[in-house]
């Protein structure tokens, strides 16, 4: 006869559903499948943890963000924010529904070519572009996002030996009522430093300036700051109208609308406070058909949204390895999903669910990943039905920057499927081996 597992018996409340000061439990329920595909089927073929991406919920959430936008705004583009998740597939998805691409390095550049974007339809972000990046932005006729007056004086001085004419606009931070201000980025608009950086393009003769840029920061619950930012990058262009008789083709207001995820120490769930999409393009619209631009000169309204369009179709599917009481009796799950590969739990109360009916009662549990590191915590403490060892689990809205910030400590990284619209499933990202870690390393001759 086989042993039964021991758990040492403890006696604790439990709690089945009666109201308390917060109003009645809302009951759980299991995630068994993802777009029909069975959750138990996932992890037998591909193994556990896993990550699965779903094309159906990318594809409508970006069809409805669009449509939110196209339906104020009479031109409007979005671009794939690639350091949101640069794996091609899902990149692609993007660029299939429409999408530019948008980049922060020279890599996440080179992938965006290597993804067959145009030159003219990516757009060059961030405070690290090298010489060899701004020359190869320039000859593809990328959109290069200056950041500093270094790297402004960088392009004067490149494009006086080039033959095209870098195609450049600058990012502006501001104050727009969310603090701390985002202002390491770029030039601000309040001391005049903006107005500066723009003045000393046009009267340098030898750069394009097409548009202007800002990114106030990320998971912004403020429609109205973006009011705020679009009004600002307005008055900019009619300024420039007026001096130079210049009219630039866009105005791009960034990404950092927030996801519904659930933002640590917030009193209620993100799906109930966050903005919808609809909030944030009615802000931006009329900040922008409201100005004091005339009418044939609005610019192209350029977005380049990560997290919100990303967050929802992402899953992270997991088994747990063990339950175990802490010595002061509560009680706690270890799963074998670290916070090496779940970033985003740093700052969000993860929805984890049981993958398989369960009993209807709970209790206060700390859940835990597989490291042997003390911050290895996925939930400090959530009320969860007790699950046995090998039952499953599955982590939703976490497509946003875990598949890119994850790393490589002390277990490895999973397998990414995404699973299409038909409901097949592909390997998108194949789980990292031993073999793959050990081939970048070498020996010194003398330890070999
Ligand atoms: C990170 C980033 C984005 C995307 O931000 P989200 O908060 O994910 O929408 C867009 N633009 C720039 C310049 C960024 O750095």
């Amino acid at each position: 006869m086989e042993k039964l597992v021991f758990e040492r018996p403890f006696i604790k409340k439990l709690n089945s559903g009666m109201p308390s000061k917060f109003g009645l439990k809302t009951r759980m329920e299991p995630i068994t499948e993802i777009d029909e595909v069975s959750v138990k089927e996932l992890i037998d073929k591909y193994g556990s943890p896993l990550f699965v991406i779903s094309e159906k919920t990318i594809r409508k959430t970006y069809k409805s963000a669009e449509r939110a936008f196209s339906t104020r705004y009479p031109k409007v583009q979005f671009a794939w924010s690639y350091k949101t998740n640069y794996l091609d597939a899902v990149c692609r998805v993007f660029h299939k529904e429409g999408a530019w691409a948008e980049v922060v390095s020279g890599f996440e550049y080179e992938k965006a070519l290597r993804n067959n974007n145009p030159g003219d339809q990516i757009i060059f972000n961030g405070p690290d572009k090298s010489r060899k990046d701004l020359e190869l932005a320039t000859a593809n006729g990328s959109l290069i996002h200056i950041d500093h007056f270094d790297e402004l004086y960088a392009l004067i001085d490149l494009a006086e030996k080039s033959e095209k004419k870098p195609k450049v606009a600058i990012r502006i931070n501001m104050d727009t009522g969310i603090y701390p201000q985002w202002d390491r980025f770029g030039f601000n608009y309040e001391n005049g430093e903006a107005w500066d950086a723009l003045n000393r393009i046009m009267l340098s003769g030898n750069l394009d300036l097409v548009g202007l840029h800002t990114h106030i920061g990320t998971f912004i619950l403020s429609a109205d700051a973006y009011g705020k930012a679009a009004a600002k990058l307005a008055d900019l262009a009619v300024s420039l109208e007026r001096k130079y008789n210049h009219v630039i083709k866009y105005i791009d207001m960034g990404g950092g609308f927030a996801s519904n995820s659930n933002l640590k120490g917030a009193y209620l769930p993100g799906s109930d406070t966050v903005p919808g999409i609809d909030e944030y393009a009615d802000a931006i619209s009329s900040a922008l058909i409201n100005s004091a631009i005339k009418p044939d000169n609005l610019p192209l309204l350029i977005l380049e949204t990560g997290r919100a369009l990303i967050d929802e179709a992402g899953y992270l599917l997991g088994t747990v390895l063990a339950n175990k009481r802490m010595a002061d009796g509560r009680r706690s799950t270890i799963l074998d999903i670290g916070v090496n590969i779940l970033f985003t739990a740093f700052w969000y109360d993860h929805n984890i669910r049981p993958a398989q009916p369960f009993s209807e009662h709970s209790e206060e549990t700390a859940i835990y990943g597989p490291l042997c590191m003390n911050i290895d915590v996925l939930r400090e403490a959530v009320d969860f039905p007790p699950l046995k060892k090998d039952d499953r689990v599955v982590i939703n809205r976490v497509g946003a920057y875990n598949m890119t910030q994850w790393m490589q400590f002390i277990t490895m990284r999973p397998n990414v499927v995404m699973i299409d619209e038909k409901g097949g499933v592909h390997i998108i990202r194949r789980n990292e081996t031993i073999d793959d870690l050990v081939s970048l390393e070498k020996l010194p001759p003398h330890l070999k």
